[in-house]
């Protein structure tokens, strides 16, 4: 059988169903149904935040955050190192991405590169806490209010982590979040928006459906509404959380051991309650990293080049260079990590990838 990077959790079927059923007997189907004022309650309430929208995805999730924050031109300062979703929101949104490089320690913004990347034309500072690493937010903050700069956190990777005693996605003017399949905490597809101002809030909740309510138009909006299907399997899913973070952590403690010594690993940041989310590696080279992959590939193994490449490289975008990012990109891989990985399959991952970093 095939070992990919990640597997959707799948809830019991009768847990879903139940949901379901409540979906059929009501017959609404979606509009702020009732499973989604669950869900989000649900969600706020796990997170400790106010102001929390699920919505369709975590790019939309993104392009919302910009539009709520009257981000529709100019310059966003953003990481090259992430998912291509955190760069084309902000082209989708009219702005121009302005890439500064990242820490080589936990593979977030560089904090001390920010200021000099700074132009009249700044709105604002996307940053990402890629892996579910804290980017540092106090100072990305700090800089952001000397700077009148708004702050918007790409937190897809980060549900469940906590930083300094607080989730992450309680940081910045809106943090965002993915509940893609693929993510820690999944709805099939979906996302968030948590928003620090209540008008700010307000008017997400606007936009996130056209702009109106009833048959009075207000502004400009999008359609970002959630289905009760989606939110039925975010809440057949949601009592697992801890069991998930937990599968996920003990996969994570094997790697550790396993492969002390042989990849490099990002750096433990103080305060940091990780979610276990990714499983990410360095090796010593591209060469090294591809030498890996053909023998994971020999046994039915494929862990992802997350992230590659580094996104000032993208063909559509004027990005300058990040020799940081480029570097890291060209030798990082994520293992396969989910619920339902085996002890075994564990052992025989970290045993290929230590014979071939011996030779
Ligand atoms: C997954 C992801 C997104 C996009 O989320 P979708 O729900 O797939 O639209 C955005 N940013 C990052 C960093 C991601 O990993």
């Amino acid at each position: 059988m095939s070992i990919y990077v990640t597997k959707s959790f799948m809830p019991p079927l009768k847990e879903y169903n139940k949901y379901v059923a409540g979906i059929f007997e009501r017959g609404m189907l979606t509009n702020q149904g009732p499973l989604v004022e669950e869900l989000q309650t649900k969600l706020a309430g796990y997170l400790g935040v106010e102001n929390f929208h699920y919505v369709t995805n975590g790019t939309i999730a993104l392009q919302l955050a910009l539009a709520a924050l009257d981000i529709n031109e100019g310059e966003v300062i953003t990481t090259p190192f992430t998912y291509v979703a955190t760069t084309s929101s902000i082209l989708w949104q009219r702005c121009k991405p302005v890439f500064v490089d990242i820490e080589p320690d936990n593979f977030t913004i560089d904090v001390n590169k920010i200021e000099s990347a700074i132009t009249p034309k700044t709105r604002a500072i996307m940053a990402v806490h890629v892996f579910g690493y804290a980017c540092d937010v106090d100072k990305i903050e700090q800089i952001a209010k000397k700077h009148n700069l708004r702050v918007i956190f790409d937190a897809a990777h980060a549900f469940g982590t906590k930083y300094n005693g607080r989730s992450l996605l309680s940081y910045g003017d809106i943090s965002t979040c993915s509940f893609h399949a693929t993510k820690l905490f999944h709805t099939v597809e979906g996302g968030a928006c948590v928003v620090r101002d209540k008008s700010v809030s307000d008017k997400l909740d606007l936009q996130k459906r056209f702009g109106h309510y009833y048959d009075t138009h207000y502004m400009l909006g999008i359609n970002a509404k959630q289905s009760e299907f989606h939110a039925a399997m975010g809440l057949a899913n949601f009592p697992y959380i801890n069991d998930i973070i937990a599968a996920r952590k003990h996969i994570c403690d094997m790697y550790d051991n396993l492969l002390n010594g042989i990849v490099k690993r990002p750096k433990h940041q103080d305060g940091l309650e990780y979610n276990y989310a990714y499983y990410p590696v360095v090796f010593n080279s591209e060469e090294e990293l591809l030498r890996v992959f053909d023998a994971l590939h020999a046994i039915d193994v494929y862990p992802r080049r997350y992230f590659w490449p580094s996104l000032n490289k993208l063909p559509y975008v004027d990005g300058g260079l990040c020799p940081v990012s480029e570097d890291i990109s060209s030798r990082i891989a994520c293992l396969p990590l989910y619920v339902g990985l085996d002890d075994e399959t564990v052992k025989t991952i970290s045993e290929t990838i230590k014979m071939v970093c011996k030779k």
